[in-house]
């Protein structure tokens, strides 16, 4: 068997053209127009990437983005000074701080000094809370594109045998919950694991879906998935440069080898990565929907 790739990349891709439309109509019918505040603290190279790379995403859709880039030695209490100016303004629907933060700022207190009801990368407690309670709320996008994938490739989840590898606050954590949900893209049976797992490949193998989220270059191989099964790989991780000085990313999974047995398989990169900023976007318009009375 040789799987079926499911392209992130064609899926955030639709997903876009769906929202520029949802995002034109709630400017012409209703004078609304999202918008989205981005927050940088410091230079790495890689949180710059990816706030421009979303920036440049908001733009393209309609939305109306603010990138602001602080310097790496901002203290706690300006951060939280300009979150609070953001958390007042009405032009803002959407507040995101890039993390890492520099080592001297409490990631916690920042996260939570975000009002929830602006919180599109759905890392708030109170966000989190009623995603546990299968209540409205903003999903965090990584493992809400995880589920968009699902959806819109007819993978049926259902009583399925999930196997989630990873439980970070950001990606394991919400899949497991989500996959557990009564809703479309849930009502699985699912088995997490992390590092303390004993003999990984005996769950992996029992597996009808394995969703890959350790951060481990290749580590899910051919001889611990089942055939048939659907591959959606997380992770990303850097093995090296190209001869162009493009990264070399690979995912968690083998995918050379377990495409031979899957039935679907998702890449790395082209797979769950487009789809992570795309859900940012639909959280934003979601946002600005919500301050408008759901309109
Ligand atoms: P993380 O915070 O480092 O968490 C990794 C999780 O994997 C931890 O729960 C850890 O277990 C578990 N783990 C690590 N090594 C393992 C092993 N050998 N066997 C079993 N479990 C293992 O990472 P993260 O932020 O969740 O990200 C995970 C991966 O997804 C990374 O490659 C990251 O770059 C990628 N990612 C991609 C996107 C995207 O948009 N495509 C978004 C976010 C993250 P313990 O809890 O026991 O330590």
């Amino acid at each position: 068997m040789t799987a079926k790739i499911i392209s992130g990349t064609e899926t955030a891709k639709a997903i876009r053209e769906e929202l520029k439309a949802e995002i034109a109509e709630l400017k012409e019918k209703h004078n609304v127009v999202p918008g989205l505040v981005t927050i940088l603290v410091g230079e790495d190279p890689a949180s710059q990437s990816y706030v421009t790379a979303k920036n440049k995403t908001a733009h393209a859709l309609g939305i109306n983005s603010k990138q602001v880039t602080l310097s790496a030695d901002t203290s706690e209490d300006d951060l939280l000074a300009l979150i609070d100016k953001y958390n007042k303004d009405d032009a803002c629907n959407g507040i995101l701080v890039q993390l890492p933060l520099p080592k001297h700022i409490n990631e916690g207190r920042v996260l939570y000094a975000i009002n929830p009801v602006k919180d599109v990368d759905g890392f708030h407690p109170v966000n989190v809370g009623k995603m546990v309670l299968g209540e409205q709320c903003f999903l965090p996008c990584t493992p809400h594109g995880v589920l968009e994938l699902l959806i819109r490739s007819g993978i049926e989840t259902s009583g399925a045998e999930v196997v989630v590898v990873g439980r970070s606050n950001i990606v394991g954590k919400p899949m497991v919950n989500l996959m557990l949900q009564k809703r479309e893209a849930g009502n699985a049976t699912v088995t997490v694991c992390h590092t303390r797992t004993k003999d990984m490949a005996s769950h992996t193998r029992r597996a009808d879906i394995i969703i890959a989220a350790a951060g481990v270059p290749k580590m899910i191989t051919a001889d611990m998935v089942k055939e048939g099964v659907v591959i959606i790989d997380v992770g990303v991780n850097r093995i090296g440069m190209s001869e162009s000085g493009k990264a070399i990313l690979v995912g968690d999974v083998d995918f050379d080898s377990v495409k031979e047995k899957a039935a679907a398989i998702t890449p790395v990169p082209g797979g769950v990565g487009p789809m992570t900023i795309t859900m940012l976007m639909k959280n934003t318009v979601q946002a600005a929907r919500q301050a408008a009375g759901w309109i």
